[in-house]
């Protein structure tokens, strides 16, 4: 765990994505939570010293396994608050979760801890208490959080925006490792959502995976994506079909998996990232009025 200023604190070293806490006088504020029952419990005995009053508030950035899907290893009685569109994506997999965790299942099997795997598989999420369309803020103490669904990556990726401490959880708004998920994207979503960061005024930027960065960074992949989607469109205005351009060689410059995950991991993130490249030839046809 690391202490990134007064009242705010991040661990970066978790499967699968990064998690946050803001510690208040009125209690602790969870941003996001550990997948694996393991890290839940070792990011909550981290916790437990820095507040009497405990969680009171888990903050939801996604629906995505790897943001919301170990909240039922939290102890204690917290409200859980995230997007509407958490709540609605969570609804249709109740009861059907061994399926959409299959990846991150699989992924723990490869890497043998298939007790946690199990444990994953049947997590029982429950629904946000609280849910807002596109923002909300929430006061804590000596703390404000305005929290944002900016979309992008999934239409409900959120931010959690502290201004007192200078400091942006984005959610997977941000991903500073090379490689961004786009199976569930929209890229133009993205991009303003990325340059809507960049007028924020942060000292730092917590991503939704891999190190704690500033706005540098997040203008860095802004560009990124502006430059696929430039390629995407090019091959869209040459006439190429969907099958052709999602599987043009020139992007594959933008893929990366972490390979110390296991073969299931890199498996999925290939499918992950085709997807993506489809979805991002529909958006480039109607960028065009196609
Ligand atoms: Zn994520």
């Amino acid at each position: 765990m690391r202490r990134l200023t007064k009242h705010l604190y991040v661990e970066t070293e978790y499967l699968w994505a990064n998690v946050g806490a803001a510690v208040t006088e009125e209690g602790i504020v969870l941003i996001d939570c550990p997948v694996r029952p393991s890290q839940s419990r070792h990011w909550q005995e981290a916790l437990r010293p820095l507040s009497e009053k405990g969680i009171r508030y888990l903050i939801g950035t996604d629906y995505h396994v790897d943001h919301t899907t170990g909240i039922g290893f939290l102890d204690g009685d917290f409200t859980f608050i995230a997007p509407q569109r958490v709540f609605d994506e969570l609804e249709k997999i109740r009861g059907n979760t061994r399926a959409t965790r299959k990846a991150f299942t699989d992924t723990l099997i490869d890497i043998n801890e298939p007790d946690e795997a199990e444990q994953v598989a049947t997590a029982d999420v429950p629904p946000p208490h609280i849910c807002f369309d596109d923002h909300l803020t929430m006061h804590m103490g000596e703390l404000t959080f305005e929290i944002d669904r900016k979309g992008g990556h999934s239409p409900a990726c959120t931010t959690v925006f502290v201004p007192e401490e200078g400091v942006l959880f984005s959610g997977d708004v941000m991903i500073n490792e090379p490689g961004p998920g786009m199976g569930d994207a929209n890229i133009n979503e993205w991009i303003d959502a990325l340059a809507w960061v960049e007028t924020l005024p942060v000292e730092h930027v917590v991503p939704g995976h891999g190190e704690i960065c500033t706005l540098r960074e997040v203008r860095a992949l802004k560009e990124q994506f502006i430059e696929i989607r430039g390629m995407m469109r090019d091959l869209v205005s040459a006439g190429s079909g969907k099958q052709d351009a999602s599987t043009d060689k020139s992007f594959d410059k933008f893929f990366w998996s972490d390979t110390a995950r296991g073969p299931s991991w890199v498996e999925g993130r290939r499918a992950t990232f085709r997807k993506g490249l489809e979805k991002l030839y529909e958006e480039a046809r109607s960028d065009f009025g196609a």
